[in-house]
């Protein structure tokens, strides 16, 4: 960093104010990401997403609800700008790996025309599009659609990797995506220091991972019946391609399909669907008659 000589005096009194003043310009693009988050998420509100339903506290009686109104994730209620970064750095991620696979001619999946507008899929990276023949730089690549129609399940993996009947997911790994989504793994790797109290040993936390989170794994088997059962691909693993944020390094893993994982949620999601076809709430399957956090906003 070029050091910054600073003369005594009023000049250093002014520099150290103006140094401590908040930089609008800063302020004026939180304010635009912040909106941005708060506006349509263009996420399908009216289909059960492979990402909620996984979780150990899906409630059923709130996903009939959800279905039934249309209703938005209460999670997207509160928008943080840390939150917001790690997204969009998540996103960056998968650009980069994607592209890598298409220039190898490895990646499968929908591919989307910017300048028609249309959507098509194919097993490669095309020539053209299909649809109005534009060039190849007008496509973008839109990733592998997952959709139950009966089941009202909606969802979508990072790509499909034809030779290798895989599906692949790309994930970042960093203190910022740790703290939002498995804090209780990061806790794990805190370290008592004198000088700073609690810090998480990075180094041993990575070298310690050999495997994606679980709830990842949860996710991806969804996927892969989904991909299976109703999109007629061919698919009998996942690889999870994994990017460390801290030092830029990576790690690979792979997870075999199990056909056995996803069929209570499959069950799960007919129920539900069948609840909304006669318009009656099934009972919360987490906390009974009484309801548990996520129903009992639907009061
Ligand atoms: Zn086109
Ligand atoms: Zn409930």
């Amino acid at each position: 960093m070029a050091s910054r000589v600073v003369k005594g005096g009023f000049a250093l009194t002014q520099y150290l104010n103006a140094s401590k003043q908040p930089e609008p310009l800063f302020g004026d693009i939180q304010k635009h990401v912040l909106e941005k988050a708060m506006g349509p998420s263009g996420r399908a509100q009216d289909v059960l997403h492979p990402s909620e339903m996984v979780k150990p506290d899906w409630c059923h009686r709130a996903a009939f609800h959800r279905l039934r109104l249309g209703a938005e994730h209460p999670d997207r209620q509160k928008p943080n700008f840390t939150r917001e970064n790690v997204f969009a750095e998540g996103h960056r991620t998968h650009d980069k790996w994607q592209q890598w696979l298409v220039e190898m001619n490895r990646l499968a999946g929908d591919w989307h025309c910017l300048n028609c507008d249309e959507t098509f899929w194919w097993d490669e990276r095309p020539e053209q599009c299909h649809a109005c023949a534009a060039n190849r730089r007008c496509l973008e690549y839109a990733e592998v659609p997952l959709n139950a129609h009966p089941l009202r399940i909606g969802g979508k993996a990072d790509g499909y990797a034809p030779r290798e009947n895989a599906l692949i997911e790309i994930k970042t790994l960093g203190l910022g995506s740790l703290r939002f989504e498995r804090p209780e793994f990061l806790a794990r790797y805190e370290v008592e220091t004198e000088e700073f109290g609690k810090l998480p040993d990075l180094t041993r936390l990575w070298r310690d991972f050999r495997r994606p989170l679980s709830s990842a794994v949860r996710q991806t088997q969804l996927y892969m019946y989904l991909a299976k059962h109703f999109e007629d691909l061919e698919v009998d693993r996942c690889i999870f391609f994994y990017d460390f944020k801290n030092t830029q390094e990576t790690k690979s893993f792979t997870v075999a399909y199990s056909e056995s994982f996803s069929e209570p949620l499959i069950e799960a999601a007919e129920i539900i669907t069948d609840c909304v076809l006669a318009d009656v709430a099934p009972l919360c399957n987490v906390n009974g008659r009484v309801g548990c956090a996520s129903c009992l906003e639907f009061k």
